[in-house]
């Protein structure tokens, strides 16, 4: 297996890893009684908006040794997904919908202006126009990363990513904070302006952070950068080599 590809397959292993813990605490550690139990509003916190809570604290450690509040909170999960997922579908049926007003108002201009030969012949020929503006979904893996800020190098193998619009699913290093994240490429580690950047908020799964954000690489040439992250309340980034294809 090559790095690339365990880079891409490390999400999954890490979600069989968290799997794996949890059939072990369901068996293992039965509370039918709930001694020392995490209430339910808590367990929804840490499910829905687990920045609210301080996950370090040592009490937490109680649902790695409870099957029942593992239980609930594998519960809270498939509620708190299906739910998000209803709201993808409708995003996404709204987003079909502009998406084709959009067609439709380019197709009327086209005509409009002599038609589509004429569009054709005459739309700007940079590069960008031949790339897909559709997004393609990445996984990008720093959790193995080691606290790496300018001057250090990352210990994680290079990010390589295309020349597209990247939907990426980042997993943060591990016990990164959860929040705001400004997300961008750069030559350096020197604060030169970004080559492209993009906010996104981290949400606290467990031991990482999952950071979703979508990146625009078409006006990118291809070579060697550094992906960097900062975090709202800590203006220091963190970089990682990054390869674009
Ligand atoms: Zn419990």
């Amino acid at each position: 297996m090559d790095g690339r590809q365990s880079f891409l397959q490390d999400d999954d292993d890490d979600s069989l890893l968290f799997e794996k813990l949890q059939e072990h605490v369901l068996e293992r550690y039965p509370n039918p009684e709930r001694k020392g139990c995490i209430d339910h509003a808590t367990l929804e916190t840490w499910v829905y908006s687990p920045r609210k809570l301080d996950l370090s604290d040592p009490k937490y450690l109680h649902v790695l040794k409870c099957a029942e509040c593992t239980r609930e909170l594998i519960d809270l999960r498939k509620q708190r997904d299906a739910r998000r997922k209803a709201q993808i579908g409708n995003q996404a049926a709204r987003a079909g919908n502009w998406l084709w007003a959009g067609i439709a108002a380019v197709l009327a201009c086209a005509i409009a202006i002599g038609g589509v030969a004429y569009w054709r012949v005459h739309s700007p020929s940079s590069s960008v126009a031949t790339i897909p503006a559709t997004p393609i979904a990445l996984a990008i893996d720093l959790s193995q990363a080691g606290t790496t800020r300018g001057g250090e190098t990352s210990t994680v193998p290079p990010v390589a990513l295309p020349r597209r619009v990247v939907a990426a699913h980042i997993l943060l290093p591990y016990f990164s904070p959860g929040g705001k994240y400004v997300v961008s490429v750069t030559m350096d580690k020197d604060g030169s302006p970004a080559k492209a950047e993009t906010t996104g908020t981290a949400n606290v799964n467990g031991f990482h952070a999952d950071l979703a954000v979508t990146l625009d690489l078409r006006n990118l040439p291809q070579g060697t950068y550094y992906l960097a992250t900062t975090h709202e309340g800590d203006r220091a980034s963190y970089y990682y080599p990054l390869t674009v294809r």
